[in-house]
């Protein structure tokens, strides 16, 4: 008899580092885009990802966590 282990892995990714004056805290500090991604596993090993990766900006000062759209991201990127 064999048994499919299968289930789901989330992992975050620092996309990037950026120095902002953050909204909470209001302080010029460095601000980290976090990617956050679920992907199907298989016996542990993550095959595809199941959702579109989320992404947060967390504050280095304050430590506030917001979610930031994708479109947000890729304009901090250039
Ligand atoms: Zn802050």
């Amino acid at each position: 008899m064999i048994f499919l282990l299968f289930g789901f892995r989330t992992r975050d990714k620092v996309a990037s580092r950026r120095w902002m004056v953050c909204e909470a805290c209001g302080v010029h500090a460095p601000q980290t885009v976090v990617k956050r991604s679920t992907k199907f596993t298989l016996f542990f090993i993550p095959l595809f990802p199941v959702k579109p990766g989320t992404y947060y900006m967390q504050c280095d000062n304050c430590g506030t966590l917001r979610r930031v759209d994708r479109r947000a991201v890729t304009s901090l990127a250039a």
